[in-house]
């Protein structure tokens, strides 16, 4: 939320974004289930420009062996931005931003994981972040959860993210890196919808309880759209043509 005196112009007269949008549009999503031969799940998502592979691992045994858990599985989650990922090289040691992301995507999964299925085992969780371009844990989220899904793994529902926030004194779907530099609030949320519960509420900058209700529903109303695509990711693979 750096820079808010900058002199974009994030919403014009005709409520027209930035990057063309409208407040209520996404950014262009397309998902791909099954990318990775190696791993027993995988997913690719574009969201935006944002560029993210996510591969699953297990359930396998856990090493070191006292990480384990008799009476449940664990779940383990990387989420790694490139160097190559964002203009400026990034160290590709873990950041204290990464360790946090990788932390909040795991407890946003976890709900969703039938973990006691498998005791004494663990779930890894790998997230690449290839290009980043503003809400690359949304879309990590969605991949994952695809990943999660394609290996496999008992899920009691999908977890779907999308972030909203306040751009211009407005509340908008689907912050855009841009819009996260220099407008007023981003909210990352984590969605499940069908038991419709959220598993992940970030909210960085200021907002009056009223916005705060709306940017609440402008975020649930965006993973509810980018459900159907994870749905739809899973079919085109596992459904010759994808229809449901
Ligand atoms: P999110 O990607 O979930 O929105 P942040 O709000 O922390 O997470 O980051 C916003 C955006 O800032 C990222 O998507 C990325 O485009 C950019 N960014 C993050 N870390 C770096 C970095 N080390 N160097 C340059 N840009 C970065």
């Amino acid at each position: 939320m750096g820079g808010r005196d900058t002199e974009v112009v994030l919403l014009d007269e005709n409520g027209i974004r930035c990057d063309g949008r409208k407040i209520d549009e996404p950014r262009r999503i397309m998902i791909k289930a099954g990318v990775l031969k190696n791993a027993n799940g995988s997913a690719y998502i574009e969201f935006g420009d944002n560029k993210i592979l996510a591969g699953v691992y297990g359930p396998r045994d856990v090493h070191p062996k006292h990480m384990s858990n008799t009476d449940t599985g664990i779940l383990r989650c990387r989420y790694h931005m490139q160097p190559f990922s964002v203009t400026e090289r990034k160290n590709p040691a873990p950041s204290r931003r990464e360790i946090e992301i990788s932390k909040v995507i795991k407890e946003a999964l976890e709900p969703a994981v039938m973990l006691d299925k498998f005791p004494r085992t663990a779930v890894d969780v790998f997230i690449e972040v290839l290009q980043a371009d503003g809400g690359s844990r949304c879309a990590a989220l969605d991949a994952a959860s695809v990943a999660l899904a394609d290996a496999g793994i008992p899920m009691r529902d999908m977890v779907s993210a999308c972030a909203a926030g306040k751009v211009a004194d407005t509340i908008v779907l689907d912050v855009n890196n841009e819009e996260d530099q220099a407008g007023q609030a981003d909210m990352p949320v984590g969605y499940m919808p069908n038991l419709e519960k959220i598993t992940l509420l970030q909210l960085d900058g200021v907002l009056t309880p009223e916005e705060y209700k709306k940017c609440v529903q402008t975020g649930i109303d965006g993973c509810k759209l980018v459900y159907e695509i994870q749905k739809k990711a899973l079919t085109d693979k596992y459904f010759a043509g994808g229809n449901e």
